[in-house]
């Protein structure tokens, strides 16, 4: 086989090699089945059993009680920016958004077709590249949304934000879900595409607290209404049954590490790897505040572009994949998320240092 090299992609991104294999294995039969994982219906035996077990294993890694529901949907996370409003929100009412990057935005924007949006605070003054320390919530928000981590920008919530008492919190946790301990008990409702910690494309984590699904509204299109996937074990249609089954795999996996707590501490000391070396160097810079930096996305710039791609060109060559960061902001990021070992963070410090010598 190829040699696998260090994969800084922002997703779909990197995956633990023994899940792999795994799935690898179990592609052409699943257990002693006979039958491919892709290959079995979604109402038999076996996938229901599948079903099953990755519900319980996520409900053990992050101490999910019943009073809150699991989902597997599709249509990415983007589907749940209006599906959050769509159910959630009247025309009457508020919706208090905190904006901290181009994901953030684009939920509320899509808010806005569905009632008001309210801006209870934003660090768009300086390109995101701060977590806001402060907001200002509107009267009675019918829900207050977040960004848990801002792929894009390098930047994560360190806890959940303030809210006024009795509202009801709801993250896009897209891109750090299940990266370090998480009290779900906080939240209405937290939502995952898997294709950054959790597993392929997809497939959408949803977690929701009941009394919130039955507050839906009643008249949408049946697909379109949280409780109808939830009357129906996520199998009102064909779920994305390999998607659903490999998240499975990766929440044993994060089990087998340890669980949140482990996974947190490895990757604190993963990002610490690069961020110690950012703020020693003399070339490359962190572009977040060190108070807002993500354990999972490392955004830094030399300030010069063309240093910037000199770097990112003779990195590629070198085996580090998928570093040059999004137009929005430029230079590099590193994303390192639950899967990325510590080594290769190490490397790529390696291999900074060096250019620095040759460049600086
Ligand atoms: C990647 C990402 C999305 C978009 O996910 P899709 O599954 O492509 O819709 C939304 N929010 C965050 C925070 C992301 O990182």
């Amino acid at each position: 086989m190829t040699k696998r090299i260090n994969n800084f992609s922002a997703g779909p991104a990197i995956l633990p090699v023994e899940v792999l294999e795994e799935a690898r294995d179990n592609m052409l039969s699943l257990g002693d089945t006979g039958i491919g994982i892709m290959e079995h219906s979604h109402r038999g035996k076996a996938f229901i059993a599948v079903l099953e077990q990755v519900e319980a294993d996520c409900r053990k890694l992050a101490n999910i009680s019943d009073d809150y529901s699991i989902l597997f949907l599709q249509g990415g996370a983007s589907s749940q920016f209006f599906m959050v409003p769509m159910n959630f929100l009247e025309p009457t009412q508020t919706a208090d958004y905190l904006l901290t990057g181009s994901w953030a935005q684009k939920a509320a924007e899509q808010a806005t077709r569905y009632g008001k949006v309210h801006t209870a605070a934003s660090s768009k003054d300086r390109n995101f590249a701060y977590i806001p320390k402060t907001a200002t919530y509107s009267e009675k928000p019918a829900y207050v949304h977040f960004t848990s981590n801002n792929t894009i920008f390098g930047t994560q919530w360190a806890k959940e934000p303030e809210t006024p008492k009795g509202s009801t919190l709801i993250c896009d946790a897209s891109s750090d879900i299940f990266c370090r301990p998480l009290d779900v008990s906080k939240y209405g409702m937290i939502y995952a595409g898997a294709q950054k910690n959790l597993g392929p494309s997809g497939v959408t984590l949803v977690i929701l607290r009941k009394d919130l699904m039955g507050r839906g509204k009643t008249d949408l299109p049946e697909m379109l209404q949280y409780r109808i996937h939830a009357d129906n074990e996520s199998c009102y249609n064909t779920p994305p049954t390999f998607g659903i089954y490999f998240m499975g795999l990766v929440f044993k996996w994060i089990l087998k590490q340890g669980g949140l707590e482990a996974v947190g501490a490895a990757n604190t000391a993963k990002a610490n790897v690069l961020y110690q070396y950012l703020d020693k160097s003399s070339m490359f810079r962190a572009t977040a505040d060190a108070d807002s930096r993500s354990l999972m996305n490392v955004t830094f710039v030399t300030g010069k572009e063309d240093v910037d791609n000199k770097f990112i060109s003779e990195a590629k060559k070198a085996g580090f994949d998928g570093l040059k960061g999004h137009r929005s902001v430029g230079g590099m990021r590193a994303s390192i998320y639950n899967a990325f070992p510590k080594s290769g963070c190490e490397e790529l410090v390696a291999f900074m240092g060096d250019f620095e010598k040759k460049n600086g």
